[in-house]
């Protein structure tokens, strides 16, 4: 785990993302990020409500505490998911949390809902996350039903991340996908990776009509 520089790791969230809206990860305003700049303290970087993250910038960020609040005298509305950030940060130790809305993470998580996740194996890409050295290791990204509610979410997501193995990531059906990192280029790495996976998952899914 590693604690930035507030402003570096802004410039830097905003180019990833920047190409993960490009890919259609995050479009509009879904979607949120966020790096730890400083550990004890826990304080997070993150990026401020409703922001559309085609447009993005370095001064559209905010420092939250390890209950998702402001800290250290900044004012604005950091992201609706900031609670859920700070959480699944401090349990699985990541210096980064990255949240994406892609249409494949969107449709597998609600097709696979009622399994309770979906298991994937097979995929050469599958060596970009951390610990898998081959493409025949399998993984399991849990699922959870969606809350608006972000402590109803973590308490559903909390029991799911503290299983062995740990998860790389975890779906919110209908909603998206949330992975992290132990630095930023990490995070960055999980998103590509298994955002790759879940449309290699989506494109050979026969899905059902929508009820
Ligand atoms: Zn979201």
């Amino acid at each position: 785990m590693e604690a930035r520089d507030r402003r570096g790791a802004a410039q830097q969230l905003c180019r990833i993302i920047t190409g993960f809206y490009r890919r259609g990860w995050c479009l509009a305003t879904s979607g949120n990020f966020s790096a730890r700049t400083q550990n004890d303290p826990f304080r997070l970087l993150i990026t401020r409500s409703g922001l559309d993250k085609g447009l993005v910038g370095p001064d559209d960020w905010i420092v939250v505490d390890g209950d998702g609040r402001p800290a250290d005298g900044e004012t604005g509305k950091p992201s609706a998911e900031t609670f859920l950030h700070a959480a699944v940060a401090k349990q699985m130790e990541a210096a980064s949390v990255m949240h994406t809305h892609s249409i494949p993470a969107t449709l597998v998580s609600e097709h696979f809902r009622t399994g309770g996740g979906v298991t994937i194996r097979g995929y050469e890409i599958l060596k970009g996350l951390r610990g898998v050295t081959t493409h025949e290791q399998e993984i399991f990204l849990p699922i959870v039903d969606n809350a608006q509610d972000m402590q109803v979410l973590y308490e559903r997501v909390q029991p799911r991340l503290a299983t062995r193995p740990r998860p790389h990531g975890f779906l919110i059906a209908g909603h998206g996908l949330y992975t992290w990192g132990d630095s930023i280029e990490e995070a960055k790495r999980h998103v590509e990776t298994l955002e790759f996976l879940l449309d290699c998952v989506a494109r050979r899914t026969r899905f059902a009509p929508f009820e």
